[in-house]
């Protein structure tokens, strides 16, 4: 029996043991030289996790929702125009920061599982006059990919910036921040960068930062101005002490040891990586007749699945006969379906026998309560699409 259940859930997620033991160390001064080196290493890895090495990272004792606050706080001014697209709960809470700025926001929503048409935002970009496009890249509450690329070049085209909720795909789904245009993006220690929940991580364009210097007004959060931690993030990417506010010594600590290992890996490496294990979980849901919240392939995120249930099985009852058997997957999260889903995390340094796991796990808890279906289909449909994304 493993000390404790495997967590399966979209974030956090599992943590390898040489993050977690970077951490348990006396901590220092964060004016010691020994750690400001390590805080400079950790800047400039975020560049290659980001693909961005003309960006302004930033490394923040926040969590997520903090990294898109400022996202808004440091863009926005009262009256500014931006277009959101709702593919979920952590859109909305991206449209009730943006109006907390005093943003003029323009919904575009996608139905439940879907995505906008970028027709649809072109349409929109059209009527001119838009500041920005804030979108989340993958919204964990449905399981939905956006299109980022198509959506940084054509927020381009109209003139504005790209602002990406990358907390539930960065470091496991496919960004590349300078060659598609992103001006910001942000995440959250907890999910693929792999470090207990604590840091927020976020790069900024240099021409979203000209944006953030040419305002009229002070940007309306002390903590969360960009412009008072650029010195301290450029000063530490020289190896050099600044300060602004205490750091999270210890969480940088293991930020750059999990990041070390992310860049050792290879960012190709870990997209295909993360796309071999969501196509192998998805292949086993499909072989339990378990339909997805995504409405296809093409939309489906690949740091988690969000699954329905079977007719006749309540979450009430699925989700802690699954946690009997030794692994925590998650309910259901977008409010006018929260009770027909379950959401399982696959990202971060997790094995294919974690997977495979999770799944029996799953087929276990649907067996006992009733559901009808061949036992170990799910789990040898996992092996095979694994098995033929190797051989690809
Ligand atoms: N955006 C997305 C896509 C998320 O998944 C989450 C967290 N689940 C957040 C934002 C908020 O991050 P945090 O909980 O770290 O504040």
């Amino acid at each position: 029996m493993k000390s404790h259940k495997l967590l399966m859930i979209p974030g956090p997620i599992e943590f390898d043991p040489a993050v977690l033991a970077a951490m348990s160390v006396p901590t220092s001064s964060h004016t010691d030289p020994a750690f400001i080196q390590t805080f400079g290493e950790a800047l400039e890895k975020m560049r290659t996790v980001f693909q961005s090495p003309s960006g302004q990272p930033f490394i923040v004792a926040a969590s997520g929702t903090f990294a898109m606050d400022v996202a808004a706080a440091n863009l926005i001014e009262a009256g500014d125009r931006v277009i959101l697209l709702n593919i979920g709960y952590f859109s909305e809470r991206f449209g009730e920061i943006l109006e907390r700025y005093g943003a003029q926001v323009t919904q575009i929503k996608a139905e439940i599982g879907n995505r906008p048409d970028p027709q649809q935002v072109e349409e929109e970009l059209k009527k001119g006059g838009y500041k920005a496009v804030y979108f989340s890249h993958v919204d964990t509450s449905t399981g939905v990919l956006n299109d980022v690329p198509t959506l940084a070049r054509l927020a381009h085209q109209y003139g504005a910036l790209c602002v990406v909720d990358g907390v539930c795909s960065i470091a496991a789904e496919e960004l590349r921040f300078d060659e598609w245009g992103v001006d910001v993006a942000v995440t959250a220690s907890q999910k693929a960068i792999g470090v207990p929940p604590g840091l927020a991580l976020w790069m900024v364009s240099q021409r979203a930062l000209e944006v953030c210097r040419n305002r009229k007004t002070p940007v309306p959060n002390y903590y969360g101005d960009w412009l008072k931690w650029l010195p301290v993030m450029q000063a530490h990417e020289a190896r050099q002490f600044d300060y602004f506010a205490t750091p999270a010594i210890n969480l940088i600590r293991s930020l750059n040891v999990s990041l070390s290992q992310i860049v050792a890996e290879g960012m190709e490496n870990r997209y295909a990586r993360h796309r071999k294990m969501s196509r192998a979980f998805k292949a086993a849901m499909t072989a339990l007749e378990l339909d997805q919240i995504p409405v296809s392939e093409e939309v489906a995120a690949h740091t988690l699945t969000a699954v329905r249930y079977p007719q006749g099985i309540q979450a009430g009852e699925f989700l802690p006969r699954v946690a009997q058997e030794g692994v925590i997957v998650s309910g259901g999260l977008l409010p006018p379906i929260k009770q027909e889903y379950f959401r399982v995390g696959h990202m971060g340094n997790i094995s294919f026998g974690d997977l495979i796991g999770t799944i029996s796990a799953i087929e276990r808890a649907l067996s006992s309560l009733g559901y009808h279906f061949t036992i170990g289909s799910g789990v040898a449909a996992a092996q095979r699409a694994y098995q033929e994304s190797e051989a690809v």
